[in-house]
């Protein structure tokens, strides 16, 4: 029996008509890459990302064209908008006229006490969140001197430093992320301020890379850390199409079955028994059901020795053999068909079960 992932209690924290923490559902978010002074470019594809599944979307502000922009990219969005703010307070001090929904600080280039306090009273007035954003690469100069370096010591103590502030100014509403390009920081920085605080703790491996490499290191910081109960909204930072992030995050969730969106496929490596192109029918398949959002299990696998097995998991499956394949429904042989119609045949079959399914959960 697979023991359950206990959550660890946090402060529940309201993001417009969203809460963050607090035992409830674990957000996906994302940043945008555009230039935030090109509203038009900003808002599609924050609009592109929300179709995707980010439930909330973090933009840059560079300077003060940025920050006094940040209201009408809101207005055309229905997600809600945060404001990534470093080195400059007046740029918070704007996003938050603006009306942003949360706000995201830098401990580490933001660090005049008064400023800082001033920035606290006005989103304390508008009633909206800030994340204490610690970042490795940004750390302030005197805890990487004591601590020798971007130690997980010096993140939380850069994060707790911040946090003091916010609650000497009798403002709770706090999210905290201390983001590592170090997979091994990163995890242990976030096991160390999860003992210390109650506040809900924002996830997310910093510059993680691209294509393959940041995958691996988003999924195995975040992942250590949420199967260990640790963990309210994450982002995984990849380099490019930022759509990618979220559905590695949901990838990531669903893999701990913690939340599920979407297809979860599984599909074999290939070996020298295979009977069929598989490779080319599991990028096909994938790229035809690209738009299903209800969570279902579809297995493709390359012949009969793991085939059945896994089709008995599945709501719908693939067993290959001898250029053709059997369609699976629900663990049981449906129809056998050749080759060239395996990918016709399984996206109609899966879109009929879509449909009978919908909204029903699927199989656990
Ligand atoms: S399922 Fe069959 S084809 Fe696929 S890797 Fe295993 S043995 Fe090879």
């Amino acid at each position: 029996m697979l023991r359950p992932i206990v959550r660890r209690e946090s402060r529940p924290v309201k993001i417009r008509d969203l809460v963050m923490g607090g035992g409830h559902s674990i957000l996906v978010q994302s940043m945008t890459t555009t230039d935030t002074r090109d509203v038009e470019a900003t808002v599609k594809q924050s609009q592109k990302l929300e179709a995707v599944g980010c439930e909330l979307v973090r933009v840059a502000v560079l300077n003060m064209d940025a920050a006094t922009l940040l209201g009408e990219i809101k207005k055309k969005i229905k997600i809600p908008l945060v404001a990534d703010i470093h080195f400059d307070h007046r740029l918070a001090l704007e996003a938050i006229r603006q009306g942003v929904d949360k706000l995201r600080l830098n401990p580490g280039n933001i660090t005049d006490r008064a400023k800082i306090e001033e920035v606290v009273k006005a989103a304390k007035a508008r009633e909206i969140p800030i994340r204490v954003g610690v970042n490795s690469g940004s750390l302030p100069k005197d805890l990487l001197v004591k601590h020798e370096g971007p130690t997980p010591e010096a993140m939380l103590e850069a994060g707790l430093r911040e946090i003091e502030i916010l609650e000497d100014n009798g403002f709770f509403d706090i999210v905290i992320s201390l983001k590592s390009t170090d997979v091994r920081v990163m995890i242990e920085s976030y096991r160390l301020m999860a003992k210390r605080v109650k506040y809900p703790l924002h996830l997310g491996v910093t510059e993680a890379g691209a294509g393959d490499t940041g995958i691996a290191r988003s999924a195995l910081g975040i992942g250590t850390l949420l199967e260990e109960g640790i963990g309210d909204t994450l982002r995984c930072s990849l380099t490019g199409d930022s759509t990618r992030e979220v559905k590695v995050a949901y990838d990531i969730l669903a893999a701990l079955h913690i939340r599920w969106k979407g297809i979860q496929y599984t599909a074999c490596p290939t070996c020298g028994r295979i009977g069929i192109n598989l490779e080319k029918i599991v990028t096909e398949v994938q790229k035809r059901l690209e738009g299903v959002d209800t969570p279902l299990r579809v297995s493709l696998i390359g012949c009969v020795v793991n085939g059945p097995g896994e089709a008995l998991h599945s709501n719908v499956g693939l067993v290959g053999a001898d250029k053709a394949g059997t369609i699976y429904v629900d663990g049981k042989p449906l129809k056998r068909v050749p080759e060239n119609q395996i990918v016709d045949e399984l996206v109609k079959t899966v879109m009929a079960y879509e449909e009978k399914k919908k909204p029903q959960e699927a199989k656990a």
